[in-house]
C-alpha cells in the first residue's frame, strides 16, 4: 500500500477544515457527541482482531497485548461516556441575593494532538475521546513508528456520525509534528519523550494556550521485607518491567529490594524473566517481541556498557548473540548504583538494574533521586508503611501491591520531567474545556 504523506500545505489545509467545521461540533448536543463515542468503541470491538494485528505489524507489540491494548482503550472511553454529562453540564455554583451564579464550559476550539507510539490506542484515546465530546476539533498526528494504526483510527472516527473534518490524521514524522505547532491552534497535548515535550512547550509558549504534556519516566519500585508471597510478587515485577518490551511510560525502570529478601527474590525474578518468550509478536505464545525502533538497540548497549564499566554484572541477557536486531533479550543488571545511566536515563527497552537496599530510609532517597515523577510501586503487607513512602515522593500516581498500571478514574499525571498536566478522570475531561462564569440577575426588584 503506498503512504501518502502529509506536508505544511496539506496541513494547513486540514486545518483551516477543522477550523471552520468546529464551530458547528461545538454547537452540536453533548448526548449526541457522546453517542459518535459510543459508536467508535463498538467499531473498536467489531475490528478488535484485524486492529489488533495491525498495532502488531506496526510495532511488534505481542498479539496478545495488542488486543488487551484495544480492550483497555474501550474500558477508559466508557470512563469518559459515563462521567462526562455530569462534568460538562453547566451548572448554578451559587445563589446571592436574586442572583444566579452559573459555571459552564466551552470547547477550547482546534487542538493538536502528537501522539506516541509504545500504546498508540490507550495514549490517544487519553486525548482525542474527551477532546472530541468536549466539543473540540482534533489535528491528529500518529507516530510515523504507528502509522497504519494512525491511519485505522482515522478511518473508524469517519465512520461513525461525527462529521467530516473534525478529526483529521497527519501523516508523517517528526517534521509534520514540527508543523503542528506553526499552527495557531487552540490547544496543544503531546504524548512522548521530555526532549520532545519541553521542545514543544517552549515553541508554543507564546500563544497562551493549554499544553498537556504526557512524558517519560524512570520509575522506581521498591520490594520491601514485608510481602508473602514472594513468587508472585516477583511475577508482577517482571512484567511490570518486561511487558511491551519495556517500552511503557510508567515501565518499572528501577528496583530496589530490601537485604533481608535480595537473594531469594532475585532467585525468583531471574526465574519469572526466564519464562519469557522472545518471536513472531504474531504468535499467540510470544510474550515480548521486536523492539519497535531498531535504533534503540544502540541506545541500551550504552547504558549497560556504562554499568559494567562502573562495576554492574549482567545476570541475565546484556548480548544480542543468536537474536537477530531488532530483537533484544531481558536483561537484569545487579551491583548497579546511581552514577550509572541505568538508573538515572529512562531506558524505554527491556533492561532492568536490581540494586540491594537496607531499609526505607535508604529506598527512599534512591526513589527520589531522579528527575521524573510518574509513578512508583511499593509491595509491601503492611500498606501505612508503604503509604508513609510513598507520600514522600513527587510522583503523580503511587501504587502499593501492583505496578505498571493506568486507570480512567484516577488523573494520569507526570511531575517534573514527567510531564505537565492530567489526562484521564475528571480532571482528563476538563482539560479540553475552558470555563465561562454567568451571573444572571432573573428579576431586579429582588
Ligand atoms: P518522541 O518525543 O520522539 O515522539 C513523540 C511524538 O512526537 C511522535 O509523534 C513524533 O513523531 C513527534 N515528534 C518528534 N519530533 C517532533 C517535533 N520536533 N515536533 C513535534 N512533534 C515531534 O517520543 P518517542 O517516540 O521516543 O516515545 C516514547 C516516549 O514517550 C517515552 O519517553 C515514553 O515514556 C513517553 N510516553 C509517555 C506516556 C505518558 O503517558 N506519560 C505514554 C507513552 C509514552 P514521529 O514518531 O513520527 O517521529
Amino acid at each position: 500500500m503506498t503512504l501518502t504523506l502529509d506536508n505544511p500545505s496539506t496541513i494547513q489545509c486540514k486545518y483551516q477544515k477543522l477550523s471552520e467545521a468546529q464551530k458547528e461540533w461545538a454547537h452540536t448536543e453533548l448526548s449526541k457527541r457522546l453517542e459518535c463515542i459510543k459508536q467508535f468503541s463498538a467499531l473498536l470491538g467489531k475490528f478488535r482482531e484485524e486492529l489488533a494485528r495491525t498495532l502488531t505489524m506496526d510495532m511488534g507489540k505481542p498479539i496478545r497485548q495488542s488486543r488487551a491494548e484495544i480492550d483497555h482503550a474501550r474500558k477508559r472511553i466508557q470512563y469518559f461516556l459515563e462521567h462526562s454529562h455530569q462534568w460538562l453540564t453547566p451548572q448554578i455554583v451559587h445563589h446571592e441575593f436574586g442572583l444566579e451564579e452559573v459555571l459552564s464550559y466551552e470547547p477550547l476550539g482546534v487542538i493538536g494532538n502528537i501522539s506516541a507510539w509504545n500504546y498508540p490506542y490507550l495514549v490517544g484515546v487519553n486525548v482525542f475521546v474527551p477532546a472530541l465530546i468536549a466539543g473540540n476539533a482534533v489535528l491528529y498526528k500518529p507516530s510515523e513508528y504507528a502509522t497504519e494504526t494512525g491511519k485505522k483510527i482515522e478511518e473508524l472516527i469517519l465512520e461513525t456520525d461525527i462529521p467530516e473534518n473534525i478529526f483529521s490524521a497527519v501523516i508523517g514524522d517528526g517534521s509534520a509534528g514540527q508543523h503542528l505547532l506553526t499552527l495557531p491552534l487552540d490547544g496543544y497535548f503531546f504524548t512522548g519523550s521530555y526532549k520532545t515535550g519541553s521542545h514543544i512547550a517552549k515553541q508554543v509558549a507564546h500563544r497562551l494556550v493549554p499544553v498537556g504534556l504526557e512524558l517519560g519516566g524512570k520509575d522506581p519500585l521498591y520490594v520491601t521485607d514485608e510481602i508473602n508471597d514472594l513468587q508472585r510478587v516477583a511475577k508482577a515485577c517482571v512484567e511490570g518491567c518486561f511487558y511491551n518490551n519495556g517500552q511503557s511510560c510508567c515501565a518499572v525502570e528501577r528496583l530496589y529490594v530490601h537485604h533481608e529478601i535480595y537473594q531469594p527474590f532475585l532467585y525468583a525474578f531471574l526465574q519469572e524473566t526466564q519464562k519469557l518468550k522472545m518471536g513472531n509478536p504474531l504468535l499467540e505464545s510470544t510474550d515480548q517481541g521486536p523492539l519497535t525502533r531498531a535504533q534503540q538497540i544502540d541506545f541500551l548497549n550504552d547504558q549497560i556498557e556504562d554499568a559494567i564499566k562502573k562495576g554492574a554484572h549482567i545476570l541475565l541477557g546484556g548480548t544480542q548473540e543468536g537474536c537477530p536486531e531488532p530483537f533484544f533479550s531481558p536483561t537484569v543488571i545487579e551491583h548497579v548504583d546511581h552514577s550509572m545511566k541505568i538508573m538515572r536515563e529512562e531506558s524505554f527497552g527491556p533492561i532492568i538494574g536490581i540494586q540491594k537496599v537496607q531499609n526505607d530510609a535508604e529506598a527512599l532517597e534512591l526513589m527520589q533521586d531522579t528527575d521524573y515523577g510518574l509513578t512508583a510501586s511499593i509491595y509491601c503487607d503492611d500498606i501505612p508503611r508503604a503509604q508513609n513512602i510513598l507520600e514522600q515522593l513527587d510522583i503523580g500516581n503511587g501504587m502499593i501491591n501492583c505496578c505498571d498500571r493506568v486507570s480512567p478514574h484516577l488523573p494520569w499525571s507526570g511531575r517534573n520531567h514527567s510531564g505537565l498536566g492530567s489526562t484521564l478522570s475528571y480532571l482528563g475531561i476538563l482539560a479540553f474545556v475552558k470555563p465561562k462564569g454567568y451571573q444572571i440577575k432573573r428579576n431586579l426588584d429582588k
